[in-house]
């Protein structure tokens, strides 16, 4: 038997997502040549960068937190 409800729900998720990584790239394009942080959508972006700096500096705290987990984790 096959489950075909499972089946569709898979494609459309697939399909679904890659809408979704489509919109994303558009909308980090568009504030990227905007000079917008493509984070908060608010703030202006550092010179050369595409985050702000409070954006920037809460992405590698959230790093620092992963790479520690994945460390104590026994992840490489
Ligand atoms: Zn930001």
């Amino acid at each position: 038997m096959t489950n075909y409800k499972a089946l569709y729900g898979r494609v459309w998720r697939k399909e679904h997502a890659e809408q979704e990584r489509a919109k994303r790239r558009e909308r980090y394009a568009r504030l990227k040549a905007a000079g917008i942080c493509v984070v908060c959508c608010k703030r202006p972006a550092r010179p050369g960068r595409a985050k702000c700096a409070e954006c920037a500096i809460r992405h590698s705290l959230q790093d620092a937190v992963r790479r520690k987990r994945e460390r104590e984790e026994g992840i490489e």
